[in-house]
């Protein structure tokens, strides 16, 4: 069989409301053109993030009502564990409200001024959390990963000669551990190879230095890794995550994505003292160590959703709906980056819109020609969200720009059919066609910081 069928049947549904084109242009222009403004009850398809935005199983659903709210010890904590403990090989494991709880955690412990964080890419609240410790943090690709039409298979790799380079140039001393992001969200959503974790593990060992991962989507890059990596075929998807987990010292996880819940975290630790101090940071500031700033189904939800993540049958129904939306693309020429990744195909908005510069921002005007052609809710990463004036730059000096212009489809874990993806597909297609018709916007209302969640624009 070609066509691989979502493995689940649909038990509840939740309806969509449709618009039409003359509501979108209302909705769209009260919301000065800025998507992040417009209510969710007014999206048709929303592909703003993959974040906490998946649909729970009836298993989870099952967990929720078993879930034991005991303050301490609950039993389903106990669960949460055990599930976590067997999939990862970590002894250690803090539950947390969301990802960036435990890299602010972590980071507080060991970052500090003057410290030098590497990562293959940080993403932002990771990099912000660094950087709110004092420390710096410092992205090292491999240099493939800059060009969107590059086919290399891992392009989430980490450049393990620049990492030789940074230690010798800062001293190990200065770098308080290696962070590995699996897969890498920032850069595309491209997966890290076995081979380069091990690589990384490798210079971290002759230094002694900890290796810590950001295993978001452990689930998709291990299986990315079976797909593409050599020799790696016959393995088990569950294989492979052990083997990434077991590379690294320790791990910051945000549930909300392979956790296939709503809300949840981890925090993964080997290291004893390490852990003492992180639990202590945790009954701060999330909770007691046996909750983490959660509720007892949470946990529930989060054990089963852990569990339900490696399943094969699931992963492949993902990833190829996924490279689905990146091969019919690709085929009516829409330029997308190159080969597509774990969770959203990434526009090349300049390439789109070559009539528009990139001070009237070309991955707006796109992410505007969705949501009116279609009621489709993309997100521009490009210069509305990286650009902008700089603290740091001097007055009168050019606004910054983004290294590319891009509009992401991030895709939820098993919201959307086949025939979503479809209707998605058809609308690129007639936004592609009539692309000249796209016109550039300028900023009306700039916030100074985070300025893509609020800014205002008008169409020129
Ligand atoms: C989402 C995400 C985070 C942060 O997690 P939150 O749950 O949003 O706090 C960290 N790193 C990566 C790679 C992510 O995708």
């Amino acid at each position: 069989m070609k066509t691989i069928i979502e493995p689940f049947r649909i038990k509840c549904v939740e309806p969509i409301r449709m618009t039409t084109a003359a509501q979108r242009e209302r909705i769209l222009r009260e919301a000065g053109f800025n998507v992040f403004l417009i209510r969710a009850d007014d999206v048709i398809i929303d592909l703003l993030t993959d974040s906490g935005t998946g649909a729970m199983s009836s298993e989870q659903w099952a967990g929720i009502m078993r879930g034991d709210e005991s303050y301490a010890g609950a039993r389903s904590f106990y669960h949460f564990q055990d599930r976590i403990q067997e999939l990862t090989g970590f002894a250690h494991v803090l539950p947390t409200h969301q990802g960036r709880a435990s890299e602010r955690i972590l980071f507080e412990l060991v970052g500090g001024p003057d410290k030098v964080v590497p990562n293959n890419a940080h993403f932002d609240t990771t990099r912000a959390n660094a950087e709110h410790s004092g420390a710096t943090a410092v992205d090292l690709p491999i240099p493939e990963a800059g060009d969107p039409q590059n086919q290399h298979p891992f392009k989430g790799n980490m450049d393990v000669a620049a990492l030789e380079r940074l230690i010798a140039e800062v001293g190990a001393k200065r770098i308080p551990l290696v962070m590995v992001t699996v897969t890498n969200n920032s850069g595309g959503g491209q997966p890290v190879s076995l081979a380069n974790l091990r690589a990384v593990r490798e210079v971290c060992d002759r230094h002694e230095l900890p290796l810590f991962l950001d295993a978001c989507r452990f689930a998709e890059n291990a299986f990315l890794i079976k797909r593409r990596e050599p020799g790696m075929a016959d393995k088990d998807v569950r294989e492979i995550v052990r083997e990434m987990f077991a590379l690294a010292d320790g791990a910051t996880i945000s549930a909300k994505k392979d956790g296939l819940v709503n809300i949840g975290g981890l925090l993964l630790l080997r290291d004893e003292e390490l852990l003492h101090r992180a639990s202590n940071l945790l009954i701060l500031t999330e909770g007691f160590v046996t909750y983490g700033g959660l509720a007892g189904r949470d946990l529930e939800a989060m054990a089963q959703g852990f569990e339900e993540v490696v399943h094969e049958d699931y992963l492949a129904y993902r990833i190829r709906s996924v490279e689905y939306l990146g091969e019919k693309l690709t085929a009516i020429g829409v330029p997308i980056v190159q080969p597509p990744g774990g969770h959203a195909i990434y526009i090349d908005a300049a390439a789109f819109c070559r009539h528009i510069p990139v001070e009237r921002f070309p991955g707006q005007a796109l992410v505007c020609g969705l949501y009116r052609s279609a009621g489709i809710r993309a997100v521009e990463i490009g210069s509305v969200m990286f650009g902008g004036k700089s603290t740091a730059s001097p007055a009168g000096a050019p606004p910054k720009r983004a290294r590319l212009e891009l509009v992401r489809l991030a895709i939820p874990r098993r919201v959307y059919t086949q025939s979503h993806i479809d209707y998605c597909i058809e609308a690129i297609a007639e936004v592609y066609q009539r692309r000249d018709g796209l016109r550039g916007l300028r900023m009306t209302y700039e916030p100074p910081v985070l300025r893509h969640f609020t800014a205002r624009f008008e169409e020129v």
